[in-house]
């Protein structure tokens, strides 16, 4: 399992929840002993104009250091599902975050969408033919399902439930789907945690979650499988959360 990390995720860029001081650092204490970090570079132009339009680039691109920032997450993703393609199982520590971020507008925290910047990269290369994207973030990723309505090769799932036992039972339902996948790609958002906005989730249950898609990726697709950090805002929990998806993720 690596851990792809910069430590310029650590600077606060805006003055949002997800840009908070000390969120990155919570994770990185967490992990830092366990797992191997790997830097990333930047995405290029090129990999977010597969899915943004040209204004909404632009239009980020006023804000240099959000623009700085937000083009490291996205390579941050995209190293993560080459890492995962390429046989070893990844995680992107990044931010900010990206699944409110739709081709030609962002909101949420938001600005570049990085799993589906990651992913349109995998197929536009002809590494990937297919992706399913699991999302199950406290919030529905409308950036990622946007990018992929009417897609034919990337199914976009962001299970629901009233309760814990009816929202695992959602996303257990999900991977075991029939539909069909090259790579598994997993916005993970800590946000639904008891201890964070959503108040459903133990720690635990980011164990299970995670050891659920390695086995369905297992079955489907050799193993391939990556994530990348969406929401979560509480630190005092946050990283035993990232901590317990992980150790059920990797092998
Ligand atoms: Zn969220």
């Amino acid at each position: 399992m690596k851990v792809i990390f910069h430590p310029r995720f650590y600077e606060v860029y805006t003055s949002d929840p997800a840009a908070a001081a000390g969120r990155m650092e919570s994770i990185v204490k967490a992990l830092e002993k366990d797992f191997e970090f790997v830097e990333p570079g930047p995405a290029l132009e090129r990999d977010l104009e597969r899915v943004h339009g040209r204004s909404h680039i632009q239009q980020v691109k006023g804000d240099r250091p959000v623009y700085e920032i937000g083009c490291l997450a996205a390579g941050g993703a995209i190293l993560a599902a080459e890492t995962a393609f390429n046989g070893q199982t990844s995680f992107g520590l990044i931010r900010p975050p990206g699944h409110h971020a739709s081709p030609h507008s962002c909101w949420g925290f938001c600005y570049f969408n990085n799993i589906a910047i990651a992913i349109k990269k995998l197929i536009t290369e002809g590494k990937a033919k297919n992706a399913l994207i699991l999302d199950f973030d406290l919030h529905f990723g409308d950036g990622t399902s946007n990018t992929f309505s009417g897609s034919t090769s990337v199914s976009y799932f962001h299970p629901e439930g009233i309760n814990r036992e009816s929202f695992l039972e959602d996303l257990r339902r999900c991977l075991q789907s029939e539909r069909l996948y090259d790579i598994i790609a997993i916005s993970a958002g800590f946000d639904r945690h008891e201890e964070d906005w959503g108040g459903l989730l133990k720690t635990e249950d980011y164990f299970i979650i995670g050891k659920w898609a390695k086995e369905a990726s297992l079955q489907r697709c050799q193993g391939k499988r990556f994530g990348v950090l969406e929401g979560g805002y509480n630190h005092s929990v946050l990283g035993r959360n990232v901590r317990s998806f992980l150790q059920g993720l990797s092998d």
